[in-house]
This record gives C-alpha cells, sequence and structure tokens, in this order.
C-alpha cells in the first residue's frame, strides 16, 4: 500500500473525528499541505493556532509564530515545502475567551494515535520536537528520556530514527524561554547533524 494512499486515509479519519468536546467547528490541521510525505525532516508543534493553521490550514502558518519560524527554517537552509509539520493535537484548542489555550492531556490522549500513524506513514529519519508538549507527545509513542530545558539541541535515537527537542518559536517562548539568537543555533546545530547524516531536502542529494 502506498504512503499516499495510508495518508489519505488518515487525513481522512482526522477530518471525521469528534473525539474532543471543544474541538467543534475547530479544522482537523492533517492534509497535504502538511508537507510531502517524502520528506526526511518531520517537525512535530503543539497545536493548530488561532489565526495560523487553524485558519490557513497550513501548520506554523500565518501568524507570528508561523513568521518567526519561516526565519528559523532560512536559518536550516531548508524551504517550508521540503518539510513535513504536525501537531501533537490537531485540532486549536481555546479557552472560554477565545484565545489560544494549551492542550489538556485528555486531548493530546485523544490525538496520540494520529501523531503516531502520521510519524509512521511519513517514517521521517529525523523528528524535531517544538516545544515541551510536542517532546511529551512523542514520549507517549516510546519512552525518550528528554528534558527540554536540560536537553534541547540535543539528537537521541528515538522510534527507529533520530530526535531533537527544540523549543517552540511562538512570541511567548521567544520573549521568555529561548530568545531568537539562541534558536538559530539551535537550528544551526540541527543542520550540522542533518549534514553530518547526509540528511538532504526531498529530490536533492547534497
Ligand atoms: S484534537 Fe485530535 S483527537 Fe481531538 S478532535 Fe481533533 S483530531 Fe480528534
Amino acid at each position: 500500500m502506498s504512503a499516499t494512499a495510508d495518508f489519505g486515509r488518515l487525513a481522512a479519519a482526522a477530518q471525521a473525528c469528534t473525539l474532543c468536546a471543544g474541538a467543534d467547528g475547530r479544522r482537523r490541521v492533517l492534509s497535504e499541505a502538511n508537507g510531502p510525505l517524502d520528506s526526511p525532516l518531520l517537525f512535530v508543534a503543539e497545536a493548530p493556532g488561532r489565526d495560523g493553521a487553524d485558519r490557513t490550514g497550513v501548520p506554523l502558518y500565518g501568524d507570528r509564530t508561523g513568521d518567526n519560524y519561516a526565519r528559523l527554517l532560512a536559518v536550516l537552509g531548508w524551504r517550508r515545502e521540503q518539510v513535513f509539520i504536525t501537531n501533537a493535537v490537531l485540532c486549536n484548542p481555546r479557552g472560554p475567551d477565545g484565545r489560544n489555550r494549551p492542550p489538556k492531556v485528555g486531548e493530546q490522549r485523544n490525538c496520540a494515535p494520529f501523531l503516531r500513524a502520521t510519524i509512521d506513514v511519513v517514517n521521517p529519519r529525523y523528528v524535531v520536537s517544538l516545544g515541551r508538549v510536542a517532546l511529551e507527545a512523542l514520549g507517549g509513542i516510546e519512552a525518550h528520556g528528554l528534558e527540554l530545558r536540560r536537553d534541547v539541541g540535543r539528537r537521541a535515537a528515538w522510534y527507529g530514527r533520530a530526535l531533537v527537542p527544540l523549543y517552540h518559536p511562538s512570541p511567548r517562548v521567544l520573549a521568555s524561554h529561548r530568545d531568537m539568537a539562541a534558536q538559530e543555533g539551535d537550528y544551526r546545530r540541527l543542520a550540522a547533524y542533518l549534514c553530518a547524516d547526509g540528511v538532504y531536502p526531498p529530490g536533492e542529494t547534497s
């Protein structure tokens, strides 16, 4: 069975999913807009943002977080259309005030099978988690023993591939946890790993 067919079924299942009560009316952000299925590099962020992926259908795109991510991808030397991006939860979590809120543990648990299946279908050589929630979600698939603050930018063997934990590119995280200069350094380190391992964008050999 082809990855395209498997992904089509997975995306259709996500579109039909009603497991989380708070997801009524939210977009299920899993489609061909997430990236190429043959990418060797898969990013996992936290959740679609209200002004980003929930509006555009493209993960990490359309808001200030997306702008920051684009800047960091440029440091990495990869283009958006060369990486696959998904989230720990596929639907935008919002509080009673209508603003983004972190996904609840139950929502992460509900959505974990979609995350695992997405990684299985894309089968990337590198998985990069963006933020604590994403790193924890990946630990639910297979234990990794990583802790973001201690292990940021370190490469670990995980689930038959490499896992690199990085911080989330949201303005809040940049302002309070890891600023743009530090995150750019993290992406340069990631670029060095990819180069050393001969991991190149789809269709490129060097
Ligand atoms: S967040 Fe995931 S599990 Fe919850 S409704 Fe959306 S697709 Fe389903």
